[in-house]
């Protein structure tokens, strides 16, 4: 192994069978007590019962998916060098922002340069990504190791290409769990939140996109991985649309910085959830029926050929939909896509390209991705599988694009919901935030 696949990581070595390597530091890999093993890459404590391995060894559970941490092993670390070659020009985006977009990509720039921690809460659709470039070249520039991860592997996936471009003379490394490549030392990596565990004070500067996603948000072994991942004295970025209770408090006691950006990049408004009572939908859907309010919607997109969204709560639910689709509209195009689908990639990709009129899925497309000039239904949008802020993220893929910055958002319910309240509320209030800032710069 070379030095640099150690700078600024953790690297799992079996104690027994390793080579000496010059100056690299050998560390532990659990704390052992008289009742409890803690493992040291992810924080997590097991009773020794359940951690025990023969002849009074320990591994830890609780990370086993990113290769066992056991007591037979070692943790190898050399500490960041920062050896980065510097390159011109670090940032090749050719794009524009809009004068909101530009006042809080300044602020986060001056964030990033004085390593704040940080909260850029903006909603769907704001363009957060391209806000973020110029603190990211600017870190680059100091010759600062920089880290982009975000807990689904499909928003890895959908910045890695965006970064490439922006930063086209900077080598990028992705690393998830489904990328074969061999892990290479660069200056930006991009990662899911689950490789930070690999991490040990790397970063200058870490911004984790979709704070709020599975699994992120309750997740305490990957809260310490980000944490453990950035150097002492470094920054982080938080970047979601919709902040959940905890990081609120965070926010509330001044342990990060916020920066707000309530409305969308063309400078329209959130649309407004519709909700309509569709009571007993599965049983009529069971006998290959649409409840009359579905039916009423979609014979008006058909008609149209408005493309849409049709969400439903459970992978059982997509065939039956599909098939009461199909009996009423035999002409109608569909695809149905959930989390384990094998043609996953393949289906996003025929209805980006206008090859169906519609695509039947589960939360699975509520974030990261984007289909211009669409409408979207949800059918159960009450059902516990379905978070507030997962609602409002379904929400906000209506009304992305320039040309049709509007759209229809429509909630079919048993009934209204404690969730579908709150992300109504949520909506709400930041298209009040949004008017009233609009209203300020008048823009326009
Ligand atoms: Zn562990």
């Amino acid at each position: 192994m070379k030095a640099s696949d150690f700078y600024g990581r953790r690297v799992l070595i079996n104690a027994a069978h390793h080579e000496e390597l010059a100056g690299v530091q050998r560390l532990p890999t659990m704390e052992v007590g008289r009742h409890y093993v803690r493992c040291l890459r992810c924080n997590q404590l097991s009773e020794r019962r359940v951690a025990a391995l023969p002849h009074q060894q320990f591994y830890c559970r609780h990370c086993l998916q990113l290769g066992r941490v056991s007591t037979l092993d070692q943790f190898y670390h050399l500490p960041e060098p920062n050896q980065f070659q510097p390159v011109v020009p670090v940032l090749t985006w050719q794009g524009q922002l809009s004068a909101l977009q530009a006042r809080i990509s300044a602020e986060v720039a001056r964030g990033m340069r004085a390593h704040e921690h940080r909260l850029l809460w903006a909603v769907t659709g704001a363009g957060k990504t391209e806000m973020i470039f110029a603190g990211i070249a600017a870190a680059l520039q100091r010759g600062e190791r920089v880290g982009v991860a975000s807990p689904r592997v499909d928003v890895c996936l959908e910045l890695f290409p965006r970064f490439q471009k922006a930063f086209a003379n900077i080598p990028i490394a992705l690393l998830h769990g489904r990328n074969p490549a061999p892990y290479a030392y660069r200056q930006l990596t991009i990662c899911t939140t689950h490789q930070l565990l690999r991490f040990y004070h790397a970063f200058d500067n870490l911004i984790v996109d979709e704070v709020d996603a599975f699994p992120y948000a309750s997740n305490e072994a990957l809260i310490f991985a980000t944490r453990q991942a950035i150097k002492p004295s470094g920054g982080l970025l938080l970047m979601t649309a919709t902040p959940g209770p905890a990081l609120m408090q965070r926010v509330r006691h001044h342990e990060l910085a916020v920066s707000y950006l309530p409305l969308r990049y063309h400078g329209c408004l959130l649309p407004q959830i519709r909700t309509k009572l569709t009571i007993g939908w599965r049983e009529r859907l069971g006998k290959g029926r649409l409840p009359g309010t579905v039916a009423r919607q979609v014979q008006d997109w058909q008609a149209s050929g408005q493309r849409f969204l049709f969400f439903v709560p459970h992978v059982a639910d997509l065939r039956p939909v599909q098939v009461a689709l199909g009996k009423h509209w035999p002409t109608l195009s569909t695809l149905t896509v959930y989390a384990a689908d094998p043609k996953r990639l393949e289906k996003v990709s025929a209805m980006r390209e206008g090859k169906v009129q519609a695509l039947i899925t589960t939360t699975i497309m509520e974030r990261g991705v984007t289909f211009p000039g669409i409408d979207l239904g949800v059918l159960g949008a009450d059902d516990p599988v379905f978070s507030a802020s997962a609602l409002v993220q379904i929400a906000g893929r209506v009304g992305r694009s320039k040309k049709r910055p509007t759209g229809k958002v429509i909630f079919w319910v048993d009934s209204i919901s404690r969730t579908v309240l709150a992300a109504k509320r949520q909506i709400a209030l930041m298209n009040r935030k949004g008017q009233k800032l609009r209203h300020e710069v008048s823009i326009v």
